[in-house]
């Protein structure tokens, strides 16, 4: 198998949750590559932990959207940029249905002028061939749609069928992706996972949502009865993995990935609970009546399962953490930031034996 050594990497969206652990995650592996960073720094964007790497030698962050095309094509240009890793998106279900606008604006429009800017840089200007320049996508599992309980998992034929504008705004974009690389050659691939967990992630999502209520003393709120099933990977996971496709994945293709760790949204809420109060040396039951269920999401999908063959297969990636090790990872550090933040005064108590 031919590997593909990326040397100028513009990482998008590197402000977030995931593209942030991505860059960490790159400049702990490698003394080979430079980064620049691409971000708009929406509401969800902080350069807060990138702090420990402002001035890396390696790293360089530009404040700007992925939409203007003829600035991407300068920054391509300037940087010598032979790698694009594309993780900017507007990323939150809830936001996408009280207003699509900024999904169809930044997912579809954004991930086209950066597809536009590469080929124009890429394959017009400088007659790169694929073995020269690589554009990784990262998708969403969301793009499969709903399965039912024992529905076998998604694989990578499973058909689109998105049922939120923010998964019809992914599934958009992964048919650009991979028209581009029919269509003109641009040497693509792409990755559909599942739900990340781990630092850096925004507040708004469910296992900050859990922590920080535990923390708080706030309600906890559940949609519907609970019952609906992901599938959970702890992030890190997820970065070893996008670097492994980039490497040696095959050009056109994506990559399904997951953790193999399929929990209903209230059981997973209750472990949580649980290693949070073990952690905080608190009654469990404490924590455990925070839970309070709320009106369902609209169009709320019953369940996301990942089938991972081909990567553990081709790639030889499996995940390294299973859940617990991960969530123990992530309630550590959500506890010591909330110590930072003042949320937590106790912490010389706080336990990592789960
Ligand atoms: P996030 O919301 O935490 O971060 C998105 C980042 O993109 C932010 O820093 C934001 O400022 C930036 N951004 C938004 N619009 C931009 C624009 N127009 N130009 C430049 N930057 C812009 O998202 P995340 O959870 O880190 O997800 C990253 C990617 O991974 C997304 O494409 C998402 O669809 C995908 N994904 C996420 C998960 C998950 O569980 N979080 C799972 C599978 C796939």
């Amino acid at each position: 198998m031919m590997t593909y050594h990326p040397h100028k990497i513009l990482v998008t969206g590197g402000a977030g949750f995931i593209g942030a652990n991505f860059i960490q995650y790159l400049l702990k592996e490698y003394t080979d590559i430079n980064i620049v960073n691409v971000d708009l720094l929406t509401y969800a964007g902080s350069l807060h932990y990138l702090e420990n790497v402002a001035h890396h030698p390696q790293y360089h962050f530009v404040q700007q959207t992925i939409c203007d095309q003829k600035a991407i094509e300068k920054m391509l240009t300037d940087h010598h940029i032979d790698t694009i890793v594309h993780f900017a998106a507007e990323s939150h279900v809830d936001r996408s249905i009280a207003d699509p606008s900024v999904f169809l604006q930044t997912n579809v429009l954004g991930t086209y002028a950066l597809l536009e800017a590469a080929r124009n840089v890429w394959l017009n200007e400088k007659k790169w061939n694929e073995s020269q320049c690589r554009f990784h996508h990262i998708s969403t599992d969301e793009v499969f749609g709903c399965l039912k309980k024992d529905d076998p998992a998604f694989s990578e034929s499973t058909p689109y069928h998105p049922n939120s504008p923010y998964s019809a705004s992914k599934a958009s974009s992964d048919h650009f992706v991979r028209a581009y690389h029919t269509t003109y050659g641009l040497p693509v691939t792409l990755s559909n996972c599942s739900n990340n967990y781990g630092c850096y992630q925004h507040q708004e999502k469910l296992i900050p949502t859990i922590i920080a209520s535990c923390l708080k003393n706030k309600t906890i709120p559940i949609y519907g009865d609970g019952s609906n099933i992901r599938d959970w990977l702890y992030v890190v996971d997820h970065c070893v993995a996008i670097d492994k496709i980039i490497r040696q994945g095959k050009l056109g293709e994506s990559y399904n990935i997951g953790g193999n760790e399929e929990r209903t949204n209230l059981d997973l809420t209750r472990l949580i609970c649980q290693m949070t109060a073990k952690m905080t040396h608190q009654d469990p039951s404490s924590f455990l009546k925070l839970i309070q269920f709320v009106a369902d999401r609209p169009g709320h999908d019953l369940r996301y399962a990942i089938n991972t063959t081909k990567i553990k297969n081709e790639l030889e990636w499996k995940p390294q953490y299973n859940l617990t090790e991960g969530l123990r990872e992530t309630i550590y550090w959500y506890l010591q930031s909330a110590f930072l933040n003042g949320m937590t005064h106790d912490h010389t108590s706080f336990s990592t034996q789960v």
